[in-house]
């Protein structure tokens, strides 16, 4: 997961009384740092520095936005477009601190002006996306662009910003605004609904189990955890499976009984749609509705349309081909999984038909009979420190660059790791911090942020301090951190995101390394590829104690797994992304009917029986109250490109070809902000992207 602050988005202000007064000269954020590479002095900031910070950068921020929009010369790129690009860095600086803070290190008085800061964030950002006289400088500015001898990274930023205010309604008629908030506000109450809806649902089914008989199939691990939650919910001796992920799923995988598989599944495929004053049918129809509105209000024939406008993919109609694609390969691999496991039930003497509830057991013995990696196999193989190692390796042979520990630079966190990254002739390149092992103060996960991003001031280039935070098996009294193989991608994915974030090379804050929802997961995605390799495995999957290199054998497993279920994963992903992007193409305002549309939907694609989409329509929280409208597709967009780019480098002979990784680094990374994602693609590959490498990859073709 990456996270990226935009200029709108990352400005949280406040206007908060009662704090806690901290003088201007103590307050580490009102001075340049004086910390080794000036990183931000984690050992001299504490909570009470953070208010008074976020209100002066508030104020600061205000003021620089005043000066350029009362200036009485003619609006220039200079003083309009690259003095809004620059404005608000304090407010960028302590923002990027307490963020990661918040969510890395957390306490309750953090929590406590996390939530003051909240409800006013919105507001900050309504004022300046709503600055009229703002939006006219940079209008100014647009209209003219080619006629101001501007550079092509000076057009860039420049229609960047104009479009993010047009995205927002700035140039619409005053009675057009009006309705934009009014659809605006509607919307953000409907998917608050919706997602209310979802977590009294959730709260709502417990399969609880008082008879032993009917743990039957289920591992000791998978019951602990069953009689904890039955322990917390006052019903000590029983066993409780909720509708979270961790605990139902474990229940399909392995639970003998049938009929409490179909309770349980149906409970979590039927939320949002009992009738019940739960339900999301209307509050459905509703957003789908209003989202057409905003989208027409707008100038776009459809939601899907202006959402993707801005994406990669640029239209509806390249994502439904590009979906197709993969649909058309993945559905008859699915089916064969649906034969191969009914063959299972019939030898066992099942006599019933696969049903979805019946998918994740019979599947859990597919794998057994062919697939069997155990994670205690593979783990003395993967100790952090070879894993850590094995990543900077891989980085120094494709690009060159070193790694070097630092003492000296403080922490957030007494076991947080920081190396100063170089190019390959010494020259300074940026800081990284590797923060490894989960804690009460840390939310789970793992992402990549930074606390400064590379770009340029006063003409000369500042350097990127990126932070990666895990949530990685700890080290015990008796062995180093082991990792599992999830791990140990997972690893070389955040570090793909910090690479991206080391090389960027943009001057303007708002294009510099600033990609689409559906490019941003490639520079982390290609990475892993690498972690799989038997090449690297080679140098890097060490035993931890007798220092021998993992066998070909564990290397066969860890890569045949990789095509496990991957017809039922891929196709169940496909329905879903499918949905969405039928949902948001509608072309008139629709009185939609849930229950039909969704029929109609999977239907008119192919679905089978035995599968159901991943999120149905009811429960679908990242298109409905999540920030995926239009987007659940970028995750399989994004797999495409990462595994076509690996391809290159495997299909040259040379997993570190020296030529493409020059490529990669300067089109894909560097400059990925420069232009649009695709035509960056491009000059790296030389060929739009195929989708074959993932279809091999997931033995599909
Ligand atoms: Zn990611």
């Amino acid at each position: 997961m990456k996270k990226f602050s935009f200029l709108l988005l990352a400005i949280v202000v406040v206007i908060f009384t009662g704090c806690k007064s901290v003088k201007k000269t103590d307050n580490p954020f009102f001075s340049e740092y004086k910390t080794p590479f000036q990183v931000p002095p984690f050992d001299k900031i504490d909570s009470t520095h953070f208010m008074p910070a976020y209100l002066e950068g508030m104020k600061q921020h205000n003021e620089e936005i005043d000066k350029i929009v009362n200036d009485d010369h003619a609006a220039t790129f200079e003083n309009t477009v690259l003095s809004f690009d620059k404005s608000g860095k304090l407010l960028t600086n302590v923002s990027k601190v307490f963020n990661q803070l918040t969510e890395g290190n957390t306490n309750q008085q953090l929590q406590d002006i996390a939530r003051k800061l909240s409800p006013l964030t919105s507001k900050h950002n309504d004022d300046i996306s709503m600055n009229e006289k703002l939006f006219q400088r940079i209008k100014a500015v647009y209209d003219k662009r080619f006629e101001m001898k501007l550079d092509s990274q000076q057009i860039r930023v420049t229609e960047k910003y104009y479009r993010d205010f047009v995205r927002s309604g700035a140039n619409l008629p005053k009675n057009k605004q009006d309705e934009l908030r009014k659809v605006n506000e509607q919307l953000s109450l409907q998917t608050l609904n919706f997602g209310e809806n979802i977590l009294n649902e959730n709260k709502s089914f417990k399969l609880v189990i008082d008879n032993k008989n009917d743990l039957e199939g289920l591992p000791q691990s998978v019951i602990d955890g069953a009689s904890e939650a039955a322990k917390e919910a006052g019903m000590q001796g029983k066993w409780i499976f909720t509708l979270a992920k961790p605990s139902w799923i474990p229940f399909l995988q392995y639970s003998a009984k049938r009929d409490l598989r179909e309770k349980i599944y149906r409970a979590w495929f039927m939320r949002g749609d009992n009738g019940n004053k739960f339900d999301n049918k209307e509050v459905i129809a509703k957003i789908v509705k209003l989202r057409y509105q905003k989208a027409k209000l707008l100038g776009y024939e459809s939601y899907a349309a202006y959402v993707i406008d801005d994406n990669m993919a640029k239209t509806p109609a390249n994502v439904k081909q590009f979906l197709m694609k993969l649909w058309d390969a993945s559905l008859p691999v699915a089916k064969k999984e649906v034969i191969e496991m009914q063959k299972i039930i019939d030898k066992e003497g099942g006599k019933f038909k696969l049903e979805p509830w019946d998918w994740w057991y019979y599947a859990e013995k597919v794998r057994k009979a062919k697939y069997d990696l155990d994670d205690n196999e593979l783990k003395p193989y993967f100790s952090l420190s070879n894993v850590r190692d094995g990543m900077f390796m891989v980085a120094n042979k494709l690009y060159g660059i070193t790694f070097t520990k630092h003492t000296d630079i403080p922490v957030y966190q007494k076991d947080i790791e920081t190396y100063e990254v170089k190019e390959a002739d010494g020259k300074h390149l940026g800081i990284l911090y590797l923060d490894y092992y989960p804690r009460d103060s840390k939310r789970g996960g793992a992402w990549c942020t930074d606390f400064r991003s590379s770009g340029w001031e006063d003409g000369k280039k500042v350097d990127a301090i990126e932070s990666t935070t895990f949530n990685l098996s700890k080290p015990t009294a008796d062995a180093p951190a082991l990792l599992t193989f999830e791990e140990v991608t997972t690893m070389f994915h955040e570090f793909g995101h910090s690479l991206h974030g080391l090389f960027s090379l943009g001057k303007y804050t708002r294009t510099a390394g600033n990609v689409p929802l559906d490019y941003v997961e490639l520079p982390s995605q290609v990475m892993e590829n690498w972690a799989s390799e038997p090449e690297v495995l080679h140098v890097y999957a060490k035993h931890y104690k007798t220092g021998e290199v993992i066998p070909d054998k564990l290397i066969g497993k860890i890569q045949k797994s990789g095509q496990f279920n991957q017809g039922f994963v891929t196709v169940e992903y496909l329905a879903a992304s499918l949905l969405d992007l039928d949902y948001h193409s509608i072309t008139s305002p629709e009185d939609i009917n849930v229950t039909e549309f969704e029929k109609k939907a999977m239907g008119s694609i192919g679905l089978i029986n035995e599968i159901i989409p991943r999120y149905r329509s009811t429960y679908f929280s990242h298109i409905f109250d999540g920030e995926y409208p239009a987007g659940y597709y970028v995750y399989i967009w994004a797999a495409v490109l990462d595994a076509d780019a690996f391809n290159a480098f495997k299909s040259s002979g040379d997993i570190y070809n020296k030529q493409l990784a020059d490529k990669f680094r300067k089109y894909c990374l560097a400059e990925s902000g420069n232009d649009e994602g695709m035509v960056q693609y491009h000059k790296f590959r030389g060929q739009e992207p195929s989708v074959d490498p993932l279809l091999i990859r997931r033995g599909l073709k």
